[in-house]
């Protein structure tokens, strides 16, 4: 396994991706981007994912795959982020709404067919990232918000739940008496898994209650294809956390994966994303908070993000890892 390229200088790996022609609107084609430099492929099967508790979420991932297919292991490993309400900001244990009601985004993606399902604003089902699978498996649509989304899961025979833990409603309850405004750092935080079998074939998943306190209906980028996940079968996956609007209103994750389409490696993708979305934001790229993580076809991995700190895990054959990202600064 190659070493992981965390935290290389921001500039150098601008200056590669110059180089390679991978910035969008360079003429070069993956192949002679690829011809420049051999690629490190990482054999076996490889997930990825948004901080350091994705780790649970790969290794079941992993076993999953060892009896399942590839879909069944994203959403098996997100299920299991899903069900600990010691997490607060994906699934059961989940941050409320202003309404103190814990509404909720998923979306998954198979990249050999480009087939999506997604769920948004749904609350009372305790696991979305099946609710978004059984929407692109046994609907013609791609996404179903709040309570269509509700009846849809329940039709499908998937659990009902209440969401809000004790502990949560008493957060909530201390937040609406006192109005204190959760900061953007530890209001969110979404799992993100994206995954390789070892036959080349990609995936992804994701899954969040959002931003703390959302108004009531609002939906983040978790639940949209190419904002918090994107999955190209030929190219590589990406997915992010951090504040939905400044991902989403980029396409954040589908430019992620255009760029390793374009010769770039995948910490290359996410330093580049970041980048762009700071070269347009009016905001200071400190004020942004995003930040992704991505694999190529090649087994390769990497992630960046405007958020100090953010990190990312990663487990192959060789075991699991959880690597800091590169911080991007604006
Ligand atoms: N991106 C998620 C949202 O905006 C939250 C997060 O990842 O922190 O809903």
């Amino acid at each position: 396994m190659p070493t992981p390229l965390s935290r290389r200088s921001f500039l150098s790996t601008s200056a590669t991706l110059a180089a390679v022609g991978a910035v969008a609107g360079a003429a070069t084609t993956p192949d002679q981007a690829n011809a420049m430099e051999p690629i490190d492929t990482i054999e076996g099967p490889v997930f990825a994912s948004t901080w350091a508790f994705g780790q649970a979420a790969n290794e079941e991932a992993q076993r999953t795959l060892a009896h399942g297919d590839l879909l069944d292991a994203i959403e098996q490993g997100i299920r299991l982020v899903e069900a600990d309400a010691s997490n607060h900001s994906v699934g059961l244990g989940g941050t409320p709404n202003a309404n103190g009601v814990v509404e909720l985004d998923a979306c998954i993606m198979d990249g050999t067919t480009y087939n999506a399902g997604s769920v948004a604003g749904m609350p009372g089902i305790a696991h979305p990232i099946s609710v978004a699978r059984r929407v692109m498996e046994k609907t013609k649509h791609v996404m179903l918000v709040g309570e269509g989304a509700r009846e849809f899961a329940l039709d499908q025979g998937l659990e009902a739940a209440e969401l809000l833990t004790e502990n949560r409603r008493q957060k909530w309850e201390a937040w609406k008496k006192e109005q204190i405004e959760m900061s953007l750092q530890e209001s969110h935080d979404t799992i993100a898994l994206v995954g390789r079998a070892a036959d080349g074939t990609l995936a992804g998943g994701c899954s969040t209650s959002g931003w703390g306190y959302k108004l009531a209906g609002r939906v983040g980028d978790s639940p949209i294809i190419g904002g918090g996940l994107y999955v190209d079968g030929q190219v590589g996956a990406a997915g992010a956390t951090g504040v939905g609007e400044n991902v989403m209103r980029y396409c954040g994750s589908f430019l992620a994966v255009e760029l390793m389409a374009r010769g770039a490696t995948p910490e290359e993708a996410c330093i580049d994303t970041v980048e762009s979305i700071g070269r347009k934001d009016p905001k200071a790229l400190e004020e942004v908070h995003v930040n992704f993580v991505a694999i190529d076809k090649h087994g390769r991995h990497g992630a960046a993000g405007s958020d100090e700190g953010f990190a990312y895990s990663i487990t192959t054959q060789a075991g699991s890892e959880v690597i800091d990202a590169v911080h991007v600064t604006g």
